[in-house]
């Protein structure tokens, strides 16, 4: 194949994008705002990169995008990557790291097999302008001006703006006549009452954590919580910000501190640890199953004095402090600001593309990753799709580019 190839931002889907039309021999450019492609892929998984999961499972995602599951599910991580030379190893959890243990390697992975292809890297490129001209789109960025038979665009969501991703693509798509679903920060924290949180700052307990509103439970995780100053955090938080963010502040967050025990044994062990450490003062009771400083926001939460002696602690509050372990409340106060998030819900609707994330309106241009509506849980969910993503837009725009182009399609519902 042959023809030319502009891929609009270099994050993972825009370089998985690229090589994949360049395997083709187009001559790909990527255009990219920051000095450097790959910031945010540096940034993943605290630094090591989280770049994939064992398991495949279509439940782990969320948005208006279908057709993503025929993507994913044929897509392999590891041997995506093995043909780069970069081997990976899955944790006890099936999370997939590159077996180097830095993200450095990934990023570095992806520039060399890039380069290898013959990819233009140009940074410092903000696209600002998109037009099709008869069989050629035009890139504008500033007075730069790049044309090409095909375009993909890979500009990301507006999650963790320091990255080059603040949304600046989706009020010149919207102007092109595309639906976007309102984007919104998701896999980040959840604020809630600082007044209740302030004094657990730094601590990480293991917990249950539920989504509760008008009384019902919407949705439950598990893992380790972790406090903030003035939200609770934690991938199995995480997992439940899209939820919170969607529900409003009519939402709580409920932590079981105890999901192995029923209510029943959660009253023995109380009892259980008066008989063996009811001398202690009540704010030490629970330090043999919890942080102190936990065990003492329970203790006050139910009414008790931490100064007392455990087993003077009056039968109500006993009972209180049986039921705050087992249902702990934090209303949730609002949504994280997407400098905090790790990903964007929202984005470019699944009513815009193709099976091949071909656009409907406009031919020859192609989409991938997350500027796309669809966003994955914690555990590599999200840089699967975008190798997956962009592996599928790159090889469709070659094919587009290599063969004479067809008027535009007009309508966002014309399936054909
Ligand atoms: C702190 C953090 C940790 C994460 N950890 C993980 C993890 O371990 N595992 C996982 O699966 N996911 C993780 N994620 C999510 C994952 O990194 C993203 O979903 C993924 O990187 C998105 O890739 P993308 O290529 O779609 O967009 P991005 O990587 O955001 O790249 C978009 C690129 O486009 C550029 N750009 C934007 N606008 C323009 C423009 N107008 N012109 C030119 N260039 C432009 C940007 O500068 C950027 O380089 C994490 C995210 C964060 C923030």
């Amino acid at each position: 194949m042959s023809g030319s190839v502009i891929v609009l931002g270099g994050g993972a889907a825009g370089l998985a994008a690229a090589i994949a039309a360049a395997e083709h021999g187009c001559f790909v450019t990527v255009l990219e705002r920051l000095p450097r492609v790959g910031k945010k892929i540096l940034l993943t998984g605290n630094g090591r990169c989280n770049l994939g999961h064992t398991g495949f499972d279509f439940s782990h995602y969320h948005g208006s995008l279908p057709q993503a599951e025929g993507i994913l599910a044929g897509f392999d991580t590891a041997a995506y990557f093995r043909k780069f030379g970069l081997l990976t190893r899955a944790d006890s959890e099936g999370r997939l790291y590159p077996m180097s243990g830095t993200a450095a390697s990934v990023l570095d992975a992806l520039r060399f097999a890039a380069e290898q292809r013959g990819v233009r890297i140009l940074c410092e490129q903000q696209a600002d302008g998109l037009t099709q001209t008869g069989r050629n789109w035009k890139v504008s960025c500033g007075s730069q001006v790049y044309a090409a038979d095909t375009v993909i665009l890979a500009a990301g969501g507006s999650a963790a703006p320091n990255c080059g991703t603040d949304g600046n693509l989706f009020p010149i798509l919207r102007k092109m006549g595309y639906a976007i679903q309102q984007p919104r920060p998701s896999l980040c924290p959840v604020p809630t009452d600082a007044a209740r949180v302030r004094a657990l700052k730094g601590l990480r307990v293991r917990a249950a954590v539920s989504v509760v509103s008008g009384g019902k439970i919407l949705k439950n995780e598990a893992g380790e919580v972790q406090f903030t100053d003035s939200a609770l955090s934690g991938i199995c938080v995480f997992n439940l910000s899209r939820l919170t963010a969607e529900s409003g502040n009519r939402t709580e967050l409920m932590l079981d501190l105890l999901p192995d025990f029923s209510a029943a044994e959660t009253e023995a062990l109380i009892n259980e640890l008066i008989s063996l450490r009811g001398t202690l003062p009540a704010g030490d009771l629970l330090t043999g199953i919890l942080p102190k400083r936990i065990g003492e926001g329970l203790v006050k939460s139910a009414g008790g004095s931490c100064q007392l002696a455990a087993s003077d602690m009056p039968a109500d509050v006993r009972r209180k402090l049986c039921a705050l372990l087992k249902d702990w409340r934090f209303p949730v106060t609002g949504t994280a600001k997407f400098a905090q998030a790790q990903v964007t819900a929202g984005g470019v609707k699944g009513e815009c593309v193709t099976g091949t994330l071909e656009s409907r309106l406009h031919r020859g241009l192609f989409f991938c990753g997350e500027l796309l509506d669809l966003d994955g849980d914690c555990g590599g969910y999200n840089l699967t799709w975008c190798w997956a993503s962009g592996e599928t837009a790159g090889n469709a725009a070659a094919a587009s580019a290599s063969t004479p182009k067809r008027p535009p399609k007009v309508s966002l519902r014309d399936d054909s």
